[in-house]
């Protein structure tokens, strides 16, 4: 069981904001709620997937996501208003853990934006960074190779990171969010539910 009140806690200290919700749809509609009449751009994602939250935010707002609209929208996806993305893993302590195989998701988390809105299902949290860079490594990252069908050994066992040096390896840059970064707002998205892997 995730500890939500430490988490929020550590983030806050780290100068991050934070919002938390029961339910990923009261975060949906928060959301909608904040961003309107924006240039948005989402990082790959599960999780916003299970959210529908690109279907609530194009009725308002210019939404640029590579999923839909294919990889050539990548750098225009790098410098609008607005970012959103899930996260790999979280630690209690306070630390958000991103690994990219394009590296557009971990960039959008350092610069290019006014706000990065990244949410973080329960499942995402661990008590410590090590934990939550091993879950990261050795949980999400083989189940989005899965996912993506790369000829990887995890895709292949489905079972842990064998730190591959496959042609199609996803894993090429690990971003560690220590504090929020000087240029935006970086708003932590807390959801008392699973989200993604
Ligand atoms: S480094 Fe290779 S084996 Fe490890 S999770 Fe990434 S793609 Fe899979």
């Amino acid at each position: 069981m995730a500890d939500f009140a430490t988490l929020r806690t550590n983030l806050e200290a780290r100068h991050f904001s934070v919002q938390e919700f029961d339910t990923a749809a009261e975060a949906t509609a928060y959301l909608q709620t904040q961003i309107q009449e924006k240039t948005v751009a989402f990082g790959g994602s599960m999780g916003l997937t299970d959210m529908g939250l690109y279907e609530a935010l194009c009725p308002n707002n210019t939404v640029i996501w590579h999923a839909v609209q294919g990889h050539e929208v990548l750098k225009d996806a790098m410098t609008t208003n607005v970012y959103v993305c899930t996260t790999n893993g979280v630690a209690e302590t306070g630390e958000i853990i991103n690994i990219d195989g394009t590296g557009n998701r971990v960039a959008s988390t350092l610069f290019g934006h006014d706000t990065s809105y990244i949410i973080v299902g329960e499942n995402k949290i661990s008590p410590t960074y090590d934990e939550a860079l091993w879950r990261a490594r050795n949980v999400v990252a083989p189940k989005n190779a899965q996912r993506l069908g790369r000829k990887t050994p995890c895709a292949a066992k489905g079972d842990k990171c064998y730190d591959c040096n496959s042609p199609e390896r996803i894993c090429r840059g690990l971003v560690v969010l220590w504090n929020a970064v000087n240029s935006m707002k970086t708003e932590i998205i807390l959801v008392h539910e699973t989200l993604g892997y």
